[in-house]
């Protein structure tokens, strides 16, 4: 059965496949959250959206400070970094020499750290969505190269989320 060749394949790379309803992957995934494991997910777009509805409940966005880029930003994260982003949502991070560490800066160094085609690849999915689990990423101020930590919570890290792209979630 070609399925089971694929799934046969991926594994072969040392991930696994898991299978279960969209609540009970929803579960799954807002217990990882919960645990403080970091883990990575390929989600269908409908399981996405549960967790997305789960997790970014309006007292959390209203928490964190999550909240969707201008127009101007996306543009100028496709014409400087040739990157096309669609509603994205991002927690901004004030480093203490006055910089707001933004969605731009954060693409800028995604792009720094794993090259522009990875960043390009996981931003055009087509029906999958890559969702990053309490990741170990450390926000680098571009002005003054000083580790960002962020408002909520004492860890470091950058909470984001678009339409294309899980993003990412942090335990609290
Ligand atoms: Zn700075």
């Amino acid at each position: 059965m070609k399925l089971l060749a694929e799934i046969d394949k991926v594994v072969a790379t040392g991930k696994v496949v898991a299978s279960a309803d969209d609540e009970a992957v929803a579960d799954i995934v807002i217990a990882t959250i919960t645990s403080g494991i970091s883990a990575s997910f390929y989600l269908t777009r409908a399981q996405a959206a549960v967790i997305k509805e789960r997790f970014w409940t309006p007292e959390r966005i209203r928490r964190t400070g999550l909240r969707p880029i201008s127009p101007e930003e996306t543009e100028r994260i496709r014409v400087e970094l040739g990157v096309r982003v669609a509603n994205f949502r991002c927690a901004p991070i004030t480093c203490a020499c006055g910089h707001v560490y933004d969605a731009f800066d954060f693409i800028q160094q995604g792009i720094r750290e794993h090259g522009l085609d990875v960043v390009n690849s996981v931003f055009s999915l087509k029906d999958s969505t890559f969702l990053q689990v309490n990741p170990s990423f450390t926000p680098i101020c571009p002005v003054d190269d000083q580790k960002l930590i962020r408002t909520h919570g004492a860890d470091d890290g950058f909470e984001y989320d678009c339409d294309e792209y899980g993003g990412c979630c942090y335990q609290e």
